[in-house]
């Protein structure tokens, strides 16, 4: 059986909830009633609130409102005042930004920075050799103990600031907090990681053909 791939439907059927030319890779047609059992857990569970909203705020600012607004809409509508962020190192100073973002616009902020703690990255497992400069300390990215301070801090919705690959794995892995995101880590990019994508065909062509 050809695995799920929506990526390659011609078009999205689902939107219109009219199947009858579904492709045969199409999961709404394959998974029916388990898709049903998925949707009623969030609508009878604990997340009925927060789709809700999110519907509310995807309209609300449809085109018009940039991410930083839709987050603080979204905390608004839910009623969550305390924000917490989870930041890179890197991006300490538009943490800072944020935060002073956050609170002019009346939201408490708390927020941790990855490097918490100062563990070495040996005690990860790390050899000297695998390090970004071998030989040196480097203290390791905690993304466990920032998703722990936020929560015993009393934050009801985390936003990741640029935390890296699998950092980020590990803080939605092991948070209790409802947790969003405002940027993903690329240093290349500058932290606009579809530049590649939009550019595969051009000057990212490494990444389609390796050879
Ligand atoms: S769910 Fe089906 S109709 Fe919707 S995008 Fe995927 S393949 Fe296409």
């Amino acid at each position: 059986m050809k695995p799920a791939r929506c990526s390659d439907c011609a078009a999205p059927l689902c939107y219109l909830n009219v199947f009858e030319h579904a492709p045969a890779f199409c999961p709404s047609t394959r998974y029916e009633e388990e898709i049903r059992e998925a949707s009623r857990e969030v609508i009878e569970g604990g997340l009925a609130e927060v789709a809700r909203v999110s519907s509310i705020v995807e309209a609300a600012g449809y085109c018009k409102k940039t991410r930083v607004e839709e987050i603080m809409d979204f905390a608004s509508r839910l009623g969550l005042h305390r924000l917490g962020i989870a930041f890179c190192v890197g991006l300490r100073r538009e943490a800072g930004i944020l935060a002073d973002i956050l609170e002019g616009n009346g939201f408490e902020t708390v927020s941790v920075c990855c490097k918490l703690g100062g563990i070495a990255k040996e005690e990860f497992g790390l050899e000297d050799g695998e390090k970004i400069n071998p030989g040196t300390y480097e203290g390791a990215c905690n993304p466990a103990a920032q998703a722990m301070v936020l929560e015993k801090e009393g934050s009801e919705l985390n936003i990741l600031l640029g935390l890296c690959v699998g950092h980020d794995t590990i803080f939605f892995a092991t948070t209790n907090v409802l947790t969003t995101v405002l940027a993903a880590k690329d240093r290349v990019t500058g932290h606009c990681p579809l530049q590649p994508l939009y550019l595969a065909d051009a000057y990212y062509g490494r990444i389609k053909n390796p050879q």
